[in-house]
């Protein structure tokens, strides 16, 4: 706890002593042991009788991770009807009760920590360092917008106004929220998006992405173990096209919240827009084309450092990772040669095993994406390097790519995995390159690299970001320290972790008495 009382962020273990990484190991038996099942949980009742789908290691498709089924259009009614009725005695709680369920849930990951560690390893791929960061996140947003509950959602605020007036001004939930959550955050933002919703004191309907289901469930399982009453939060698993479709139909859901590409964000706007009702908040976290600017005046050690970990950390598969590097003329020859050899050092394989740097990418469809764009870059002759990739994987891989462009208008769109894309720019006349960068009309992540505060401040003036990163890496953000999100194509706000995280699912009222 800090000087105030607040918790300080969640710490986890330090993967470095082998006591830790040997209970790693038990985990991950016992996880490879047992049947791990994503079902519709709704009213804490489990209905497997929907047609179900193996789900499959990426970094091996002959490990069996666990089985998922498709809720139907009935799964969806019942859950929305029930969560409903269980909605507004929620709502009268207040924040400070439903904050004690929050931190429940916060200790509750804490104390699984390590099994479902063992299970993103195997369900998403990620290395175990990912996958502690992945819990520690989750169990921050908890906390954090357990604070919010208590701070904004507690007594009506007094207003001053006439004599003989009483003026209030107060929050309360909205009704049914929709969350829909991505793969590449498959607990952090499926919990985050979930407990912000429950903070303000909404029902939720959850939507996982379809590869990983299984820890979605076990974190609803969690909540409700926490204390959460089973009627107030349904799983809902299956794909987007009918699941999510169907669940951003249904005409009375008070709002949608997703996290995902810019692409499907257009659809459901779409969905939204076509119904006649009320007219609900989209709360939308989507994708980034993602620069880091580096001047003549950087320290070239730590640039090579922040920029292999910004673009081929988690395999790419972040929505803040770093895509186009943006080097001076003057030096960017020496910066692509320490880059080659920074990148022939990082060690891809099985992220299970704690050596490796990073793991696969999510499944075979990401795979041919990355695939299809190097295919074109080899075409036109753009491709520097890639890493030399170990014998005998038998997953979803793709090397570490990187890649020369001559000018950011050149990559069409965001490539969401391990290929970094650098662009050489005049140090006399950087105003074109920041033009470029921000007539792409993203806005989520942006670095740069100076000694030279004022060039520091003019990048981030000419180029729009939610998250600007100076001499660091641009990724990693934490709950409550950089509160996280875009702007323009990259998300509608308000930002995850942040100070007004809860604002968009609540309602408010004023009450004026004349007492
Ligand atoms: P995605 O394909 O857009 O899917 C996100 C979620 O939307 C999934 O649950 C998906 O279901 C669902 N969905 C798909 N079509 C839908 C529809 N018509 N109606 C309702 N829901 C639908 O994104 P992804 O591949 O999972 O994740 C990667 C993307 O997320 C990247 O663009 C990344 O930049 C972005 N991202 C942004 C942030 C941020 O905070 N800004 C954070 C993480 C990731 P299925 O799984 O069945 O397709």
């Amino acid at each position: 706890r800090n000087i105030y009382g607040d918790r300080l962020n969640s710490v986890g273990p330090d993967l470095s002593v082998q006591k830790v990484r040997d209970s790693f190991t038990t985990a991950l038996d016992k996880v490879d042991a047992a049947k791990f099942v994503a079902a519709p949980l709704i009213g804490g009742q489990e209905n497997t009788s929907g047609a179900f789908d193996v789900v499959t290691a990426p970094a091996n498709r002959l490990i069996k991770v666990g089985v998922v089924h498709e809720a139907s259009k009935a799964d969806i009614a019942g859950a929305f009807d029930l969560a409903k009725s269980a909605q507004p005695h929620w709502n009268k709680l207040g924040g400070a009760k439903r904050a004690d369920v929050l931190n429940k849930m916060g200790d509750a990951l804490e104390a699984d920590l390590n099994r479902l560690c063992a299970l993103i390893v195997r369900e998403a791929g990620k290395t175990w360092a990912d996958a502690i960061a992945e819990v520690r996140e989750a169990v921050d947003f908890c906390r954090y917008y357990a604070r919010l509950a208590i701070e904004q959602f507690g007594q009506p605020k007094m207003l001053t106004g006439p004599v003989g007036e009483r003026n209030s001004h107060e929050l309360h939930g909205r009704g049914v929220f929709v969350c829909i959550s991505p793969w590449n955050f498959p607990l952090a933002i499926f919990t985050g998006q979930i407990a912000a919703a429950l903070a303000a004191g909404n029902a939720v309907l959850a939507k996982p992405a379809e590869q990983t289901p299984l820890i979605a469930a076990e974190a609803v399982k969690l909540f409700h173990k926490a204390g959460l009453n089973a009627a107030l939060l349904a799983l809902l698993p299956g794909r987007g096209e009918t699941v999510g479709a169907e669940l951003t139909a249904h005409p009375h859901i008070a709002g949608v919240a997703f996290t995902g590409g810019t692409e499907t964000a257009w659809m459901i706007n779409k969905t939204l827009a076509a119904k006649r009702g009320p007219i609900v908040p989209f709360i939308a976290e989507t994708g980034g084309l993602n620069g880091l600017f580096v001047d003549t005046t950087a320290l070239k050690e730590q640039v090579i450092d922040d920029v292999i970990l910004s673009a081929f950390g988690s395999s790419g598969q972040r929505c803040s990772a770093l895509r186009l590097l943006f080097l001076p003329h003057e030096v960017a020859d020496a910066y692509i040669e320490g880059l080659k050899g920074a990148m022939d050092m990082l060690l891809i394989g099985d992220p299970a095993n704690p050596v490796n740097d990073t793991g696969p990418v999510i499944d075979q469809d990401a795979r041919e994406i990355l695939e299809a764009h190097l295919a074109v870059c080899e075409a036109k002759g753009q491709v520097l390097h890639r890493t030399p990739m170990p014998a005998g994987l038998n997953g979803d891989y793709f090397a570490p790519t990187l890649v020369e462009l001559s000018s950011a208008d050149e990559l069409e769109r965001e490539v969401f995995g391990p290929v970094l894309h650098v662009v050489r720019y005049d140090s006399q006349n950087y105003q074109p390159t920041t033009d470029a960068m921000a007539g792409r009309g993203y806005g989520l992540t942006l670095g740069v690299h100076s000694r030279i505060e004022a060039f520091a401040e003019d990048i981030a003036d000419a180029v729009p970001a939610g998250n600007v990163y100076i001499n660091r890496s641009i990724i990693g953000a934490v709950v409550g320290v950089q509160p996280f999100g875009g702007e323009g194509l990259s998300g509608t706000g308000p930002k995850a972790g942040g100070p007004f995280s809860l604002i968009r699912f609540a309602s408010e009222r004023a009450v004026s008495n004349n007492i």
